[in-house]
């Protein structure tokens, strides 16, 4: 089914279609009249940031890298060596299992558990010898799909954008959401028939945001960041800089949005356009395609990314799959944890349930076994407080909150706001925090 089709039997108004319908598209090589859209969105819809709301989307402080760095100071604290710009060109294998890496240089490294969250087609026919893998393993993973027209274009503005709709250049609450370039599915649709014959759309579509009205971590006091999702361009451009077509391409894009918001030319003092060809050299995203493979009906479930291999296994023995193109990919998602068989104890805490994926579930944090290491709160704003506090009276070092931290209701005046709360609770028990959406606007830092 497309997203077209899906959203024409319950929506008439082609903006609130059009708004919906991006969910659909999103990193897609399909435009919204093309059957298997509708599976996109629902891909989208199904994660929740654990707030009781499924499909919501959250800004961690300091960025995306912010998460990989509180991941790899976690591992750290663990005795972890991490280390990064030390690409990998080849899996060693000794009789069918995995023996470690060859850094490029050659440096070698050996153990007997080796993970890979590089693009399938990195892995299985670059870094492993074809002769190791079964024929038919190697023809899935060449004909995986990977095409993209993804164009990330990153502003740095002086002011916010004054939206002719709701004038003003203070923060305002359409500035604190999803800032959309759609005016309906047939313009999306018109952007990617655009990309299909051989050219960056002449009206792309947008799914924008401003993440600094959040996060003052990401630019000095009275700048702003605004960041454009767009599609499509050619998914041929991958094969080339196409520096100047992408240049042309975000002109286009900037006067869509200079035409509902007419300061927003002069407050731009910086910008960046990123192509699927920047993306395949510099992320390793083959083909561009941000989810390491196409969300297409062939390239899911049991056969992602190959049929027989969507476990997290490999045809070899210790060399285990992670990537956005192993199920519940793509995108950034912690299914993978229990399902790839991490070994450490997990304690599921939830009144409601006896059992979670398998696990006893516990009514409290008192009540499952410890010591545990990290507590992960994906509850409710108005639960946070007694969990982290619950958290910090067993001890736990560290939580990661999967929640906006926004209060449910306005604290009476002169009373601490829920993420001057929860800081204080956390900084109290010297525990550290990751997450949490609204911490950075009321607290300079994280604990
Ligand atoms: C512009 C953009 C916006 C996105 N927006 C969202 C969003 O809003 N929400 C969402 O959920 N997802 C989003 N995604 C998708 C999400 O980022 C990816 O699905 C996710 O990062 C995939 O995680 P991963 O660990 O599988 O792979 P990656 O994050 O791609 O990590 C793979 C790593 O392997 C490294 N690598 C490659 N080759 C080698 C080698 N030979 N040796 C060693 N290392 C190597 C790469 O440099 C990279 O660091 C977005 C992606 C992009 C590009």
């Amino acid at each position: 089914m497309s997203i077209s089709d899906l959203l024409d039997d319950w929506f008439e108004s082609e903006q609130v279609k059009a708004g919906l319908a991006i969910n659909g598209v999103i990193g897609t090589w399909a435009g919204p009249d093309s059957p298997g859209t509708a599976y996109v969105m629902a891909h989208h819809s199904i994660g929740d940031v654990g707030d009781g709301h499924l499909g919501n989307w959250g800004f961690p402080e300091g960025g995306m890298g912010a998460v990989a760095d509180a991941i790899r100071r976690s591992a750290e604290e663990r005795g972890a060596t991490v280390r990064t710009r030390a690409p990998v060109e080849r899996v060693l294998v000794s009789e069918g299992r995995a023996t470690g890496v060859v850094l490029r240089g050659g440096e070698e490294l050996h153990a007997p558990v080796v993970v890979t969250a590089v693009h399938p087609k990195i892995t299985f026919l670059e870094q492993v010898d074809r002769a190791e893998l079964p024929a038919d393993f190697v023809a899935d993973i060449q004909r995986w799909k990977s095409r993209s027209g993804v164009v990330k274009i990153n502003l740095a503005l002086a002011e916010l954008p004054n939206f002719s709709a709701d004038p003003g250049t203070e923060v305002g609450e359409h500035h604190t959401g999803a800032v959309e370039m759609g005016l309906s599915p047939g313009y999306i649709e018109q952007a990617f028939q655009d990309a299909k014959q051989g050219r960056g759309a002449a009206r792309p579509f947008s799914d924008g945001c401003i993440p600094t009205v959040f996060d003052k971590t990401l630019a000095p006091e009275g700048i702003h960041i605004m960041s454009l999702f767009t599609q499509w361009c050619p998914h041929e451009w991958v094969e080339a800089p196409h520096t100047e077509e992408l240049e042309a391409y975000a002109d286009r894009m900037i006067d869509c949005y200079a035409d509902l918001a007419s300061n927003l030319k002069g407050a731009i003092l910086h910008r960046e356009v990123i192509g699927p060809w920047q993306m395949e050299q510099e992320y390793g995203l083959v083909g561009g395609n941000i989810f390491h493979g196409e969300l297409s009906a062939d390239q899911l479930f049991h056969m992602r990314p190959a049929p027989g291999y969507a476990d997290y296994r490999s045809p070899i023995a210790g060399l285990y799959q992670a990537s956005s193109a192993t199920h519940g990919g793509g995108g950034v998602c912690g299914a993978q944890l229990l399902q790839g068989g991490y070994r450490g104890a997990v304690h599921p805490v939830n009144p409601r349930y006896r059992e979670v994926l398998g696990l006893p579930c516990h009514p409290s944090l008192a009540e499952a076994p410890g010591p545990a290491d990290l507590a992960v709160l994906a509850v409710p704003n108005a639960a946070l407080e007694a969990q982290l506090a619950a958290a910090a009276a067993a001890g736990v070092p560290a939580a990661v909150i999967f929640a906006s931290c926004q209060d449910p209701a306005p604290p009476p005046a002169g009373e601490p706001s829920l993420a001057e709360r929860l800081r204080r609770t956390a900084v109290d028990a010297g525990m550290a925090v990751c997450g949490g959406t609204a911490w950075a606007s009321s607290t300079s830092s994280t604990a």
